[in-house]
């Protein structure tokens, strides 16, 4: 297949693939797939019914309007939402049956009178168990439990799940908030509720931390086969990038020793060599701070980027390897076929492979593969 000018590629195979092995490795009763920030740049839609087809019962997304636009594409499986706009009035989540992750009695009380009069709104109390970011504090439990359950006994909400979210700073900071967590459960129990979904754990969680799992895990990373441990890999969970990205050299120069490349010159050739231009900048996602660091796949050899990200483009040194304008370059995809991984991005940008996929857009097209089902 030739290369668009710049694209991301995306095997929706490779997510059903992957959703397949972690219900192998994390045999809980349910499983979401957090498809948030457009499945982490992979694409919410396709990705959601490619979680499906591997096993996921529920999807996961932050704001509500990701959770509609999975329902106007008509995915019907079960949705949590968790992150809403203060003047959220929780209308169109309900009628479009997308479950509230609720933080507050505020929130509690706006999700009830949001109901048809007819059916209960169903909810999940979320608790704040560590990571001091939305969540119900330990103070604020037992009013919102009560509450809670009076509106349950009123016919206005149910209370499915009851769930929480780790730092993963450190295994025992994990297991100090599983502590906190099977508090939460303990009270809520003893104010009469009975959540049927009880979830803590996202990647990290759900693969090393057996405490936090409980009915059901979310994977968010791990799903889009990318590791959500810092130096180990995806593959050695039995796991494959599903996003390549990719694009087409549009200019080739061959330069003399001592050419300045780039923006500020902070790249400057030591021998006569060839210049590859590259159309993926910083409007891209392609992260400026991997400028002269991060690796690039021309020709089945890795290079590493030459000079300063630029908005649209970037250049690489290399050297006398025979490149045509129109060749593929491939800034990273699946390292066991030889290129570079999002991984080693990260770690050229001194971030996380969470922030390389999901950061990408601009003029960067998007092509799926696999995914018939
Ligand atoms: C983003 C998110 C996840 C997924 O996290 P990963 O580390 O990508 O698996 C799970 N739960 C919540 C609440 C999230 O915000």
């Amino acid at each position: 297949m030739t290369p668009a000018f710049r694209e991301r590629v995306v095997d929706l195979d490779a997510v059903a693939a992957n959703v397949r092995r972690l219900r192998e490795l994390v045999p809980t009763p349910h499983a979401m797939v957090v498809v948030k920030a457009d499945a982490y740049g992979h694409g919410a839609v396709e990705c959601a019914r490619a979680a499906l087809a591997g096993g996921a019962d529920w999807l996961g997304v932050a704001e509500i309007a990701e959770g509609l636009a999975l329902r106007e594409a008509g995915i019907a499986a079960p949705v949590l939402a968790w992150l809403h706009d203060p003047d959220e009035d929780f209308v169109l989540a309900v009628r479009a049956d997308i479950d509230l992750g609720l933080s507050s009695l505020a929130q509690l009380e706006t999700a009830a009178a949001a109901g048809d009069g007819e059916s209960p709104v169903a909810v999940q109390l979320k608790v704040e168990t560590g990571l001091s970011r939305n969540g119900v504090a330990e103070q604020d439990w037992d009013a919102v439990f009560a509450r809670a359950l009076e509106l349950e006994d009123a016919g206005r909400i149910v209370v499915r799940g009851i769930f929480s979210h780790l730092s993963n700073a450190s295994p025992e900071d994990d297991l100090a908030a599983v502590a906190v967590y099977e508090r939460a459960l303990a009270r809520a129990g003893a104010a009469g509720l009975r959540p049927e979904l009880r979830h803590l754990a996202a990647s990290a969680a759900a693969l090393t931390l057996p405490e936090a799992r409980y009915d059901l895990v979310r994977f968010g990373i791990a799903a889009y086969g990318l590791s959500p441990f810092g130096g180990r890999r995806g593959a050695e969970l039995g796991l494959r990038p599903a996003m390549t990205v990719r694009g087409r050299v549009a200019a080739v120069r061959r330069v003399p020793a001592g050419k300045g490349v780039s923006y500020d010159y902070t790249y400057r050739t030591t021998e006569e060599t060839t210049l590859v231009l590259v159309p993926l900048g910083y409007a891209e996602g392609v992260p400026r701070h991997a400028s002269n660091r991060a690796p690039v796949s021309i020709g089945g050899r890795t290079f590493r980027i030459s000079g300063r990200v630029a908005m649209d483009q970037f250049i690489v040194d290399v050297g006398d390897l025979e490149v045509q304008v129109g060749d593929e370059v491939v800034l990273f995809g699946d390292p066991t076929t030889g290129v570079p991984s999002a991984d080693d991005w990260a770690e050229a940008a001194d971030t996380i492979n969470w922030e390389i996929v999901t950061r990408l857009g601009g003029r960067l097209s998007r092509t799926f593969v696999g995914g018939a089902e």
